[in-house]
């Protein structure tokens, strides 16, 4: 509600739709690998994190126009099962699935995250589409560094750091986004069968080449992916 008050009035809004739909999957089974997984193939991106022991997420990139009801539970694992080549790594953990959920790729930040005396924080100040998984990491990072200036200002009449809110958040907001970015781009390649599709996949895995063998490279990601 409060974003939607302040977006219409005195802020400026950046934001972009990334045109690639996730089916963001729950399902009632422990993780089928030992870390955090993406798998890129023809038919689409697809992803898997555990989520606590008994249950894992799953992404899978499907068609804009397709719905969950599009999705059954033996179409999603059959699809996961390709994409994550389980013929050559072994089979899913498989249990029920309690969600599937269509998630479009979008960013949108507002600048400042203020209006008057109104301050914004997670996702009410700024969207990000979930390829690097740092949605609710911004969010605590806006949530502390307003914790801490609303006691400032509370207990010491010192509004320096509310005076700075904006200022102190948003280049780690763009910082995710543009990391964020640059994870949609790995991931995601053309899904057409055209010489323009042909060079952005080869260039996709000219990318994940780089990231296997070059250490600068898995700097990077490890510093981005983690968090400064
Ligand atoms: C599929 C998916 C996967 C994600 N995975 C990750 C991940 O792996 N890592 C990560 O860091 N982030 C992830 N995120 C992003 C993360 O979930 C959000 O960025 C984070 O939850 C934002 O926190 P928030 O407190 O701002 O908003 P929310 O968590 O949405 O909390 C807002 C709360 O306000 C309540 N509310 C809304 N309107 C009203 C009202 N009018 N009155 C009272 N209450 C109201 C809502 O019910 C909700 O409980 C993911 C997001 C999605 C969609």
């Amino acid at each position: 509600m409060t974003r939607r008050a302040v977006a219409a009035a005195s802020v400026s809004r950046h934001t972009r739709d990334h045109g690639i739909t996730w089916l963001a999957v729950l399902a009632q089974a422990p993780q089928s690998m030992s870390a955090v997984t993406y798998a890129l193939h023809d038919n689409g991106f697809a992803g898997h994190m555990a989520r606590s022991p008994e249950v894992t997420r799953y992404y899978l990139q499907i068609p804009p126009t397709d719905t969950p009801e599009d999705w059954p539970d033996e179409r999603i694992w059959t699809e996961l099962g390709i994409r994550m080549r389980t013929s050559e790594f072994g089979p899913l953990r498989q249990g029920p699935i309690t969600e599937r959920a269509p998630v479009r790729l979008r960013s949108d930040v507002l600048d400042p995250l203020q209006h008057a005396r109104l301050f914004l924080a997670g996702d009410a100040a700024s969207l990000i589409s979930p390829s690097a998984a740092k949605g609710a990491n911004l969010a605590i990072m806006a949530a502390e560094v307003l914790a801490g200036a609303l006691a400032e200002a509370l207990l010491h009449d010192d509004e320096r750091g509310l005076a700075a809110y904006s200022r102190t958040c948003l280049p780690r907001i763009w910082r995710a986004q543009e990391f964020s970015h640059w994870m949609i781009n790995l991931l995601h390649g053309p899904l057409g069968a055209d010489p323009a599709a042909d060079f952005q996949r080869a260039l996709c895995r000219a990318r994940l080449d780089s990231l296997r063998d070059s250490r600068a490279h898995q700097d990077f990601f490890a510093e981005n992916y983690v968090g400064i």
